[in-house]
């Protein structure tokens, strides 16, 4: 999972197209004998969601081309074994701006805070409140309508995890609960709609967007990320 997304980051670079990315992380995920888990869940079309600057999820690729400045975020799907891995990335074709190095930055932040709080005995509430505390600093918008949530032998499952709330609030968090969290964070204001294609979520007002996720399994023995590169890194 971690390795895709790692290969990704290497290829977007200025000139290539949004399909074509897809393509690639389709048949990487193939070789490796999984199966791209985003294809035809609902009707999506596509292995990747590419996300380009002001969209903010869900992104459908297409053929359009990265260039210089842009920011894209990149999620993946992948079931391997019956089990599915969810994780995301947003990285940069450079030069990018100050402002947006910085929100790419702070939003990864703000995921690894969230992942921090997810222990056992600790409160679902806890992990928002954790994300949010990384992010509210820095006056940016997070995204409300959408939010991290189970995985397992599902895309989605119970519970949904938001990437806003009161800590000490919530469920307690059980040993085995395999989460992914995912805070999209808005360089402007929370709001933001669909687009006419059912897919595309956009800022209402036009700013760009970061979103950053891992799926994470929490024991009683600690919290192990599962989407990091088979080397053990970020991807
Ligand atoms: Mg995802
Ligand atoms: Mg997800």
């Amino acid at each position: 999972m971690g390795d895709t997304l790692h290969l990704m980051r290497s290829l977007a670079t200025e000139g290539i197209a949004l399909k074509e990315l897809d393509r690639a992380a389709e048949s990487y995920i193939r070789s490796k004998g999984g199966r791209p888990t985003f294809k035809g869940y609902h009707g999506f079309p596509a292995s990747l969601c590419l996300s380009l600057n002001h969209e903010v999820v869900h992104g459908i690729p297409n053929g359009r081309k990265l260039k210089k400045g842009d920011i894209l975020s990149i999620d993946c799907g992948c079931t391997l074994d019956g089990w599915v891995g969810d994780a995301a990335i947003t990285v940069a074709v450079e030069p990018i701006s100050v402002e947006l190095s910085k929100l790419i930055a702070i939003t990864s932040e703000s995921l690894a805070a969230g992942i921090a709080a997810a222990r056992v005995g600790q409160r679902l509430g806890d992990i928002g409140a954790a994300i949010e505390g990384a992010v509210n600093p820095h006056r940016y918008g997070i995204v409300r309508e959408y939010c991290g949530h189970g995985v397992g032998k599902e895309l989605h499952e119970d519970p949904q995890v938001p990437n806003y709330g009161a800590a000490g609030s919530g469920p307690r968090i059980q040993s085995g609960w395999c989460l992914a969290l995912e805070p999209m964070v808005n360089l402007g204001g929370d709001a933001v709609h669909t687009l006419a294609d059912g897919w595309t979520v956009v800022t209402s007002d036009g700013k760009h967007s970061a979103h950053c996720e891992h799926s994470i399994a929490i024991t009683d023995t600690g919290t192990e990320i599962l989407t990091l590169c088979s080397d053990g890194s970020q991807p």
